[in-house]
């Protein structure tokens, strides 16, 4: 059996609990084994095994094996991934400035992952993206969709923050490349919206403005990707509401899915 730490092994634990969640199983009785006590659960064994090696019960509904599977495997692969980009110092000045990494967060799978420039004051404070004034308006916006935060995926093109409000250096986006790519590959959703310019030039490999790339959908490996204005920039251009607005519910019907009445 591999050799697993006491740390890793809660890690992973909590992660089967959070799966189990997701799949939409609220409580599990606790026969007799308390999670402190429980003991080693291969990775690679299925569900019902787990449950019977910590002498759980779990209640309803049954799971759906595969895609339950599947998706337990993509949060391991995430939670390693986000252990990486946590220690990563490829870009030293960002390493050396940085109070946290700001991975990606939200729902795997979504119909929508919004992709931002880089992590701002308040992302590095909390290490979590879009929580500044730029993501209270982003809420506001996926309200009015009838979308809600945990519906939805955040990243940005790179996981640190600049210094002095800088924009990222093509330096920069280069190292954070393959963690961007591998991050959208795990989370695969149906549409990448790109907010402003950064995230659009890049993802796309494009110098084409967004106020010309909006309306229409574009191809990155295989997944369809829309761009509109940051909120950020709206905060400063809010004119430009009003085409943001368009470009949502373009997106939204484009899914199938209803705008909520008023
Ligand atoms: S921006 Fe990305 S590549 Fe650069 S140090 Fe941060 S995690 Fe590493």
């Amino acid at each position: 059996m591999q050799n697993i730490s006491l740390s890793e092994l809660h890690k992973q634990i909590r992660m089967h609990l959070e799966c189990l969640k997701v799949s939409g199983i609220e409580w599990l009785e606790n026969n007799s084994t308390s999670l402190t006590s429980a003991p080693l659960i291969p990775e690679q064994l299925p569900l019902a095994s787990m449950a019977v090696a910590q002498n759980v019960v779990v209640t309803s509904p049954a799971p759906v094996m595969p895609a339950l599977h599947s998706l337990e495997k993509k949060m391991l692969l995430l939670q390693q991934l986000k252990d990486e980009v946590a220690s990563c110092v490829k870009c030293s000045q960002l390493a050396q400035t940085r109070k946290n990494t700001v991975f990606g967060t939200g729902k795997i799978e979504p119909d929508i992952c919004f992709v931002g420039e880089a992590p701002g004051i308040t992302e590095d404070e909390k290490g979590i993206p879009f929580v500044g004034e730029d993501g209270l308006l982003l809420d506001k916006i996926l309200k009015a969709c009838g979308l809600s935060r945990d519906e939805v995926y955040f990243l940005n093109i790179i996981s640190c923050k600049p210094p002095d409000k800088r924009l990222p250096l093509l330096t920069e986006i280069s190292n954070c490349r393959g963690f961007l790519e591998k991050q959208l590959a795990l989370v695969k959703p149906k549409v990448i919206c790109c907010l402003g310019s950064c995230a659009a030039e890049n993802l796309l490999d494009t110098k084409i403005p967004t106020n010309k790339l909006r309306g229409k959908f574009y191809d990155w490996k295989g997944i369809q990707v829309l761009c509109t204005y940051h909120p950020l920039y709206l905060i400063r251009n809010p004119e430009k509401k009003k085409e943001v607005w368009e470009d949502m519910k373009f997106l939204i019907s484009h899914l199938g899915r209803s705008l909520p009445t008023p």
